[in-house]
């Protein structure tokens, strides 16, 4: 029996957004200049127009965030900026409904997302990272470990306010003040939390958002004023920001893009691992550097786990991202949903067999159908590059020194996903392959306590936990 579902919408009204921003700069809003919109992607009406910061908002963003640093920041003690900390993740619960219906709107990810994942993770991370703010001399650097100054943070789409949690919480804790952009089509909620700053009597100047495109990260990598970068978003604008920094003495912390296998023993528990795939490729469309987004499958089983697959695949509700039903939402941008298209030709073109459940696509905005490749090869451009949508390339093998080379194979190391009902394999493969996080018998776990990042093309150093933020501290004595 096949039960039909209501809409369920949850309601907009929350949200209060004006027709018109301009960049916050020392603790408050000041007006901007070549105003771009932002739109909802699940419908393409524009909810808002942003200001696209040029070099002159950018320099006085940092000037800003310099005095800021040597005359208050730095003066308070870990356990005064902790407080601040502590006020701002109890304020981003008071308002997690708000933050969670902005984040569906201008992302198109599925409220139910960013109810119970994103708003729950941004407000885990400023508690996890206020009850550090005292206890720096045990990080791992020596006593009194010292903070750099000005941190320059750019952002993606993906996870908004999330990706700014993951930024600025750390580097206050450890004494920085901070100039974050946020990515272009994705400013609303990172200008949100900047009320949530003046809410808390954040000092002026200590954080500043600049909205603007990639020209306006450039401006803030190349600003003198800038004594460290965080960035996450492509592997492509990863190496240009390294090599922009390459005869400088700024340090950088880099999380790129990924190419996760998520491999599934044949002694997995199958409907498990289901569950673990779906989740690994379809949580917020994909758009995920840490997907699962290669299956490697034991040949001897790959018939059953791909029929169940489909099976489950089925059920996937498509649609309206604000209906607290909805599986997968709307895909973030016209560009990168033609990025996703042409992967998805390549893939076909190259031999791969193409599969979706049915499913009614809505009319306006921008959409993809959960897709499976079956018949991969490791030539295969969908085996190799980051999709960053709604595609999963399934390969098989037959040993299991196969699947971590195959695994392995691959110029990126940020995830990777182990399925086995045998303790000693989950560790030996655990050991073999060369990813910065890997689940056992799970997959798209977070938590503020634990590191996060990859190794070789998936980007340098950890955020989260203690590793992460010694990246926001020199060593102290
Ligand atoms: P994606 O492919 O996920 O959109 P990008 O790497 O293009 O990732 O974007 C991530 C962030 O980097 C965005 O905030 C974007 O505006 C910014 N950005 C893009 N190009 C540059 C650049 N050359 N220097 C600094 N930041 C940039």
């Amino acid at each position: 029996m096949t039960f039909e579902y209501s809409p369920a919408p949850e309601s907009k009204s929350i949200v209060k957004i004006d027709k018109e921003y301009g960049h916050f700069i020392n603790g408050k809003f000041v007006k901007g200049k070549n105003h771009f919109a932002t739109i909802n992607p699940a419908t393409e009406e524009i909810l808002s127009r942003v200001a696209n910061g040029d070099r002159g908002d950018i320099d006085k963003a940092v000037a800003a965030a310099q005095i800021a640093y040597s005359k208050v920041w730095s003066k308070l003690s870990g356990a005064e900026r902790g407080k601040y900390l502590y006020r701002i993740a109890r304020i981003l619960q008071e308002r997690a409904r708000e933050f969670a219906v902005l984040e569906t709107l201008d992302n198109g990810k599925p409220i139910r997302e960013t109810r119970d994942t994103d708003i729950p993770l941004v407000a885990a991370h400023f508690f996890y990272h206020a009850g550090w703010a005292d206890k720096l001399d045990y990080v791992g650097l020596g006593k009194s470990p010292k903070s750099y100054g000005v941190v320059g943070q750019i952002i993606p789409w993906n996870f908004p306010l999330l990706m700014l949690a993951w930024k600025i919480a750390p580097a206050l804790a450890a004494g920085n003040t901070v100039v974050l952009k946020p990515a272009e089509t994705t400013p609303l909620t990172a200008l949100l939390f900047a009320e949530v700053c003046q809410q808390a009597e954040l000092p002026a100047g200590v954080v500043n958002i600049v909205t603007g495109a990639g020209e306006t990260g450039a401006a803030l990598v190349n600003h003198p004023g800038i004594a460290k970068i965080a960035f996450t978003g492509s592997t492509e604008v990863g190496k240009a920001i390294a090599r922009a920094i390459a005869d400088s003495k700024k340090v950088a912390t880099l999380e790129l893009g990924g190419k996760g296998a998520n491999i599934v023993f044949e002694d997995a528990a199958i409907d498990q691992a289901v569950e673990g795939i779906v989740n690994g490729i379809f949580f917020n469309q994909g758009h995920v550097c840490c997907a699962g987004s290669r299956l490697l499958v034991q040949e001897n089983i790959a018939d059953e786990v791909v029929k169940k697959l489909q099976n489950r695949m089925e059920k996937i509700r498509v649609g309206d991202p604000m209906d607290k039903n909805t599986d997968l939402g709307a895909i973030n941008s016209k560009a990168q949903l033609d990025k996703i298209k042409d992967l998805a030709a390549a893939g076909s073109k190259e031999g791969g067999e193409i599969w979706s459940p049915k499913c009614n696509l809505p009319q306006n905005g921008f959409w993809f159908a959960p897709t499976i490749f079956t018949g991969v090869t490791q030539a295969h451009r969908i085996a190799r590059e980051e999709i960053f949508g709604p595609i999963l390339s399934i390969l098989t093998f037959r040993t299991p020194s196969e699947a971590i080379e195959k695994a392995n194979n691959t110029p990126f190391g940020l995830s990777a996903g182990i399925w086995s009902e045998k303790g000693s394999k989950v560790l030996w493969a655990a050991g073999q392959l060369r990813a910065g996080v890997i689940w056992a018998n799970t997959f798209n776990k977070f938590d503020p306590a634990s590191p996060f990042g990859g190794y070789k093309e998936s980007g340098w150093g950890r955020e989260g936990g203690r590793h992460g933020l010694t990246g926001y501290l020199k060593a102290g004595k």
